[in-house]
């Protein structure tokens, strides 16, 4: 079939027994080739049921998946579940053999008929993943964020099509994500690796999806560009979940000087011009968070707080009264 769609899934529901609303309902999507998709939605939302669904872990009680043209088998019609040419990593790495080395560990996945590529794979694969330095460690002496790269080497070393990651930077410290986000973005670039993720974290899904995915009690709820998404959220929910933003009722917009026929404004704390020169000094600095090369202000006024960006750090103290101007806002 050379004309089939990569990888869909159409009108898949899954729904557990007993639970009115849980799972996924009526999910169609099509997951483009050599791209990173990424699935977000807050907890519950039913990411890790889409996901098993995709892999073939669970069989949807309606639709179906197909990879190239052909229909997923679940479970019940495989004896070793998931799709073979697939790998799913998620943030559970009780796979790994603890008392083994890391080298040890990776080049496991190889059979040993060619001893020679498989060293080869290994290290080419130890290296995408910077962990030359860490092949005679054993697993156990690792950290949180190196066994999950451990992980996802054991995962790729095999050269699945897809990599399927279910939230799997979720115990990896800030530092250690960037690094491992970056070196997955370009494993994709240089090996054409179809990614899908599913994750809550905004700026993880913001920095790596090509194609992003927002997902609420279990249906999508819409999709597109990761930027285009952010800057013009369809819904509240997506706003929300992208932004650490303002969400105003019209009672409280009008405290910041905005009138609305909808029931909500946002405000992303970016889309704030704070300064003390302007006229109307009516905000009063509640608390500065310092978040390194920047600060969150929160401003307060008549009871209605205001959580905004504020680039030139140590400017202001608590208690400061100062003025503010909305640059840009959305109407939900
Ligand atoms: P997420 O990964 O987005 O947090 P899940 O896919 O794990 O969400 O779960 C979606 C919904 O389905 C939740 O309401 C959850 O409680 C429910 N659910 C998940 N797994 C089961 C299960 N095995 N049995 C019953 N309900 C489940
Ligand atoms: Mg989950």
């Amino acid at each position: 079939m050379a004309d089939a769609p990569f990888f869909q899934a159409i009108s898949i529901t899954k729904t557990y027994p007993g639970a009115t609303a849980s799972g996924v309902k009526n999910i169609s999507l099509d997951i483009e080739q050599s791209k990173i998709t990424a699935i977000i939605g807050s907890s519950g939302s039913g990411k890790s049921t889409l996901l098993k669904l995709l892999y073939g872990l669970m069989s949807p009680d309606e639709g179906v998946v197909n990879f190239r043209g052909e229909r997923i088998w679940g479970p019940e019609e495989k004896l070793i579940p998931g799709h073979d040419s697939m790998k799913m990593v998620t943030q559970h790495t009780d796979d790994l053999n603890l008392f083994a080395n890391v080298w040890d560990n990776v080049a496991a996945m190889l059979p040993s008929t060619n001893v020679k590529l498989k060293e080869e794979k290994t290290e080419q694969v130890l290296t995408q993943l910077n962990m030359m330095q860490l092949v005679k460690q054993r697993v156990a002496d690792l950290s949180g964020g190196e066994k999950q790269r451990v992980a996802i080497a054991r995962a790729i070393i095999t050269r699945p099509e897809v990599l399927l990651l279910d939230e799997p930077f979720n115990q990896v410290d800030t530092s250690f994500r960037e690094g491992l986000q970056h070196d997955i973005r370009q494993i994709v670039k240089e090996t054409g690796l179809t990614v899908v993720m599913v994750s809550h974290d905004p700026a993880e899904v913001l920095s790596m999806a090509d194609e992003l995915i927002v997902i609420k009690d279990g249906g999508i709820v819409e999709s597109g560009h990761p930027k285009s998404l952010y800057k013009n959220p369809l819904n509240l929910y997506t706003a929300e979940l992208l932004s650490n933003c303002n969400i105003l009722n019209t009672e409280e917009a009008k405290v910041c000087g905005m009138q609305t026929a909808k029931e909500y404004i946002v405000v992303y704390p970016e889309w704030i011009r704070i300064s003390k020169v302007l006229a109307t000094n009516s905000w009063t600095v509640k608390q500065v968070l310092f978040k390194g090369f920047y600060e969150d202000l929160i401003l307060e006024n008549q009871g209605v707080l205001l959580r905004v960006v504020n680039d030139e750090s140590e400017k202001y103290t608590e208690g400061d009264l100062i003025g503010i101007r909305i640059k840009k806002w959305l109407e939900y």
